[in-house]
């Protein structure tokens, strides 16, 4: 598939036409990562951040946020929690809160790989390479950094802390990889100013990042948030603006799919905000579910964008919904870590590349 077919895929709209995509993600999904669907366990460690992106209810200065923050003894006690439901990855994910020192979170990946044969993600934002060699160093085996959107100037109006220069998450995505990670990026879909084009754009850095993980979700105005209150004028945005919806973020999913076929892509919890998320997800083209295990009190204010009802149920309730739909689709779960195929792969060709020996396709 080109540029200008993905182009044409996102642009449509009639859902008969649109059958044919999910079917083609569906099958690509299939033979290339299996019917197994991968269960992540996550752990929402704290809702402070010191940055102030744009879009996103955590940040700093949204005085509306109820914050919060879990202490080591919880978060260890709720990552066995995790464990004895049968999760064989824990996601610690967090805002970027100046309490997550390189030390504290060497020190609770240690922890949680000495107490189980578990993988460790981390979504903790940006740090420098040092920190993330140390962490990788400690077991870190995955982590999780959204890009947003690839679009420079876009991503600049949205994190006005950015200079010019690099998008600091493409650079850092790549650190990730170098540093042995399995590396997740993601986009958001239907952001103010975000066009067609540069969702291709995006779709074409999944690719060249040889991303293990991809993350998509629809953007969700958060009225606590300066882009929650924009008002939408067409004045103001490109005529060839992306529309905030889930089928534009299905349709997205459907072609990351397609793009990086050995990739590990969850349904997201944005699309569990919008509706049956999970459910179609699977369908069209995502192999992974990341429920969480934060528990109500907490999860209730781990609140990016409104609209997710989740946060009422204990972990064992979330567990017990991601079997349900998983079953509904005579799908099973993965018994294992569910490591990355990309990472296979691009190691194979790095070490084809050390020995100049350049593989065809690449
Ligand atoms: S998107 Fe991440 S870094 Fe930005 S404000 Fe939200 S939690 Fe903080």
């Amino acid at each position: 598939m080109d540029r200008a077919e993905r182009l044409s895929w996102l642009r449509e709209t009639n859902e008969k036409r649109l059958e044919a995509l999910w079917q083609i993600a569906d099958r690509i999904r299939r033979e290339s990562v299996g019917d197994a669907v991968h269960l992540r366990g996550l752990i929402e460690i704290s809702n402070q951040c010191r940055r102030h992106c744009a879009y996103c209810g955590l940040r700093s200065t949204n005085t509306a946020a109820r914050r919060y923050r879990m202490t080591r003894e919880q978060i260890l006690t709720i990552a066995r929690q995790g464990v004895a439901l049968g999760f064989k990855t824990i996601v610690l994910q967090s805002g970027e809160d100046s309490r997550n020192t390189p030390e504290t979170i060497e020190s609770l990946i240690r922890d949680i790989k000495a107490h189980a044969d578990v993988a460790v993600t981390l979504s903790l934002g940006e740090y420098d390479y040092e920190t993330y060699a140390r962490w990788r160093k400690a077991g870190a085996d995955r982590y999780l950094l959204r890009f947003e959107t690839s679009d420079f100037g876009l991503f600049r109006s949205l994190h006005r802390s950015v200079g010019p220069g690099e998008h600091p998450r493409l650079t850092r995505l790549r650190w990730l990889k170098e540093l042995g990670y399995e590396a997740g990026g993601g986009v958001m879909v239907g952001l103010p100013g975000q066009t067609y084009e540069s969702l291709v754009d995006d779709l074409e850095w999944f690719a060249a990042l040889d991303l293990d993980m991809i993350g998509i979700g629809p953007y969700i105005p958060n009225p606590d948030t300066p882009l929650g209150q924009f008002a939408l004028s067409e004045r103001l945005l490109h005529r060839d603006q992306v529309p905030a919806t889930a089928l534009m973020a299905y349709k997205m999913l459907a072609l990351a799919r397609i793009m990086v076929p050995l990739s590990n892509i969850p349904a997201t919890t944005a699309l569990e905000a919008l509706g049956d998320g999970w459910m179609e997800g699977l369908q069209r083209g995502a192999n992974v579910l990341m429920p969480k295990l934060t528990p109500p009190e907490m999860a209730g204010n781990y609140h990016i964008y409104p609209g997710w009802d989740g946060a009422a149920f204990e972990a064992e309730a979330r567990m017990d919904n991601a079997v349900k739909v998983i079953s509904a689709l005579g799908r099973s779960i993965d018994e294992t870590k569910g490591c990355s195929q990309v990472r296979v792969d691009w190691e194979t060709r790095q070490k084809l590349k050390e020995h100049g020996n350049e593989p065809a396709s690449d």
